[in-house]
Formats: structure tokens, C-alpha cells, sequence
């Protein structure tokens, strides 16, 4: 139920709209690690096609992504979307290098690649054991947003670097990490693939065959969109679909991380109040073990989104905002999504607004220091 993958292309792309940026640029080819300045350290995640461990290349620390041999075409697809020109971004997980080792168990062949060490880890993980106020919802949201944004741009650059629009094909909670400042990267561009158009762009054209049979096969049910569920993609501008798709997909991790941002549900009930358990999307109506055709019958059949609290539907302008990001992010009619760029701006004036509502409140606190009850 996806695209059929075509050779690439060897004349200039036509693009509607490039991004143009300046000629100072980071390196964009990081060169390959040495494997006797690399000490594997602790296993910090277990994914689908390797193993994720805290490491130290030198004296700085970083994550290393293990893959065995059998998945080494995983591996030469993540690594060829980290090595493509201009992908570094603050919002985007950095890729340090990558290398090849022995197995100790087996003396195998392994591949690995080396990233930037995020030690909060994924975005379900500090989900599940943090809340958040409303500037640090924001801040969270907005910077998935903007690094998933920045992939799906197309830019080129005044020295003639182009970077081709990315889509990732599996946005999830697990898939993005929470840095230090309180910003999100986007990570685990294993299923990520370059687009033009209703092209996939390679480098390797003799990886067509085999890769034509995983891109039916990509996703997390949970974060399937109806068209995907459906097979019903639409195959002739791959490139605006799959963003669709990456947008969904965003929406639900939204969701996610608005369900644990206190304020919320201080701002429609009790000043005092909390929010509950982290939940995963469609978690209270589909449990942990959704069957395909589960997801199908409830997104695709039923048309159900996640649910949000009752006093959350409220005239309060941040919840009505807020919730119409979400409701048109998911929207069934995938053509009428907001673009993530579009979300990572109203989150931006949904921040502002918050901000002025904070300073308003304070001057009238100042103004009536009695009514220190009101919000
Ligand atoms: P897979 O492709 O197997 O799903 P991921 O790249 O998603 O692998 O990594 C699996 C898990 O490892 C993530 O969900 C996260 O918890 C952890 N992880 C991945 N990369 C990093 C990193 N750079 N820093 C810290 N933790 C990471
Ligand atoms: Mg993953
Ligand atoms: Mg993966």
C-alpha cells in the first residue's frame, strides 16, 4: 500500500518553492569513526533492527546505533539520509560518524553509527515520567515541529548544496528525544527517504529491488494515518503524501504531549490540578496490542481520533487553538493537513498569546494583589 520506488533522477529537479540560505555552512559528510577510540558503555534502547548504547568516542559521549548484518540495508539507508547535504539542524539528532565492527559473540559483521547522546532519551519516556507547564508544552512542540519541518523543506544553498525535502515515514514518540534545554530532536531516520515529486531519490540505483519491498512495510500501526491503512495513498506526488502522512502521525504525538502539560488542564478546572498518567495515542481505546485491523475499524471505519477531557472544550482561546492544530493536523482528507512548518508557527503565536494572557495577569495582580486566586 505504498509508492513503487523509481531510479534516480540525473536532471535538475523542478521545485515550486526552494528555501535559499547562506553560504556558511556545517559539514555535511562527517568522515568515519575510528573504532579504537569507541567504548560501548550501557544499552539505553532496543529497536526494532538494533540496539541503542551510551558510549565514548574519545573523551565525549555519545549513542551509538548497532545493527546487525542482516540489517545492514537499515543501516545504509539511515546512514545515507544523515550524510545528505544540509541536514544538520538543532531539531534533527546529529550525526557524529559511523564505522564497522566484529561481533564479540559471533565475530559478525555489525554496523554503527554514532550520534549525538541525548540523556533524557525519548520523548515517551519523558512523557511518561514528567509533566509540563504550558511554555515547556510549547517548547516541545514546537521544536518537533520545526525539525520535522526543516527535513520535509527543500534548500538551496548560494555554494550549489541542495538538500532534497525528507520524509520520515515513522514520527512516534520513541523516534524523537528530549535534549537538555527542553527542545526535541527528531531521530531514527531508518525508514527516511529522499523525495521529489513522485520519485525516491537514491544514490545507490542498485538498491532499487530491495528497497521497493520495505517501503510497503513502514510505520507504527498506532501512528498509521486512514490513507496508509487503507492503501490508499496517493502514489502520483509521493512527496506531499508521505509528508501527510508524517503529519498525522505528529498530530498523535502532539496529543501526547499536551495530555501531560499541567496548565491545561488547570486552565478549563481546579488551579491545583494534574495531569493524568501518560498514555500512548488510542492506548484507552485500543489497549497496548492494537491488531491492524483494530487500528483500521476505529481511525479508518469509525473515523475516531484520540479523545481529549471533557472541560478542555471550553471557549478558552489556548484549548480552542490548540485543539484545532490537532483536529486539522489529523484531519481524514490528508490534502487538507497543516504542513508542520504551519504547525511550528501557530504554536509560536499560541506561546505569545500565553505570554501576554502571564504579563496581563500579573499587572492585574499587582494592580488588585487581593484577587491572588484568578490564573
Ligand atoms: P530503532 O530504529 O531500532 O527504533 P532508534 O533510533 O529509534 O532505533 O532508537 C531506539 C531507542 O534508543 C530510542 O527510542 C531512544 O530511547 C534510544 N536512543 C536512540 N538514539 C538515542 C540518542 N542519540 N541518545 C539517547 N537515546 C537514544
Ligand atoms: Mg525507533
Ligand atoms: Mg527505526
Amino acid at each position: 500500500w505504498y509508492v513503487t520506488c523509481s531510479r534516480p533522477i540525473n536532471k535538475p529537479v523542478t521545485v515550486d518553492q526552494i528555501n535559499l540560505i547562506s553560504p556558511a555552512l556545517p559539514p555535511s559528510k562527517p568522515s568515519t569513526v575510528d573504532l579504537d577510540h569507541l567504548h560501548l558503555l550501557q544499552l539505553i534502547g532496543h529497536g526494532r533492527y538494533g540496539m541503542v548504547w551510551r558510549a565514548e568516542l574519545g573523551n565525549k559521549e555519545v549513542a551509538v546505533k548497532v545493527f546487525q548484518s542482516q540489517h545492514k540495508l537499515y543501516f545504509d539507508n539511515e546512514k545515507e539520509i544523515f550524510q545528505s547535504d544540509l541536514l544538520s539542524h538543532e531539531n534533527i539528532i546529529q550525526f557524529i560518524g559511523d564505522c564497522e565492527s566484529h561481533s564479540e559473540t559471533d565475530s559478525c559483521l555489525e554496523y554503527l553509527l554514532v550520534l549525538a547522546y541525548i540523556p533524557s532519551g525519548s520523548l515517551m519516556n519523558f512523557l511518561k515520567e514528567s509533566t509540563c507547564n504550558f511554555f515547556e508544552m510549547c517548547r516541545l512542540v514546537q521544536s518537533t515541529a520545526r525539525g520535522l519541518a526543516y527535513l520535509h523543506s527543500e534548500v538551496l544553498a548560494q555554494n550549489g548544496l541542495h538538500k532534497f525535502p525528507i520524509v520520515h515515514r515513522d514520527v512516534n514518540s520513541r523516534n524523537i528525544l528530549v535534549k537538555n534545554d527542553g527542545s526535541c530532536a527528531i531521530s531514527d531516520l531508518g525508514f527516511a527517504k529522499r523525495v521529489c515529486g513522485s520519485r525516491f531519490i537514491s544514490e545507490n540505483e542498485d538498491e532499487e529491488e530491495e528497497v521497493s519491498s520495505f517501503i510497503t512495510d513502514v510505520g507504527t500501526l498506532r501512528y498509521m494515518p486512514p490513507e496508509v491503512l487503507d492503501g490508499a495513498v496517493n502514489i502520483r506526488d509521493c512527496e506531499s503524501a508521505l509528508k501527510q502522512v508524517d503529519t498525522y502521525a505528529l498530530a498523535l504525538v502532539i496529543w501526547e504531549i499536551t495530555s501531560r502539560c499541567n496548565d491545561l488542564y488547570r486552565l478549563s478546572g481546579r488551579l491545583d490540578a494534574v495531569a493524568p498518567a501518560y498514555m500512548l495515542p488510542f492506548e484507552a481505546e485500543l489497549g497496548l496490542h492494537p491488531t491492524f485491523d483494530n487500528v483500521k475499524t476505529l481511525v479508518s471505519t469509525n473515523n475516531q481520533r484520540p479523545q481529549f477531557p471533557v472541560q478542555w472544550r471550553s471557549n478558552i482561546f489556548e484549548m480552542k487553538y490548540l485543539i484545532e492544530i490537532m483536529e486539522d493536523s489529523w484531519d481524514s482528507d490528508a490534502e487538507a493537513r497543516l504542513s508542520a512548518a504551519c504547525i511550528d508557527n501557530r504554536i509560536g503565536e499560541l506561546r505569545r498569546f500565553w505570554q501576554q494572557r502571564q504579563s496581563s495577569n500579573q499587572l492585574q495582580l499587582q494592580i488588585n494583589p487581593a484577587d491572588d486566586d484568578e490564573i
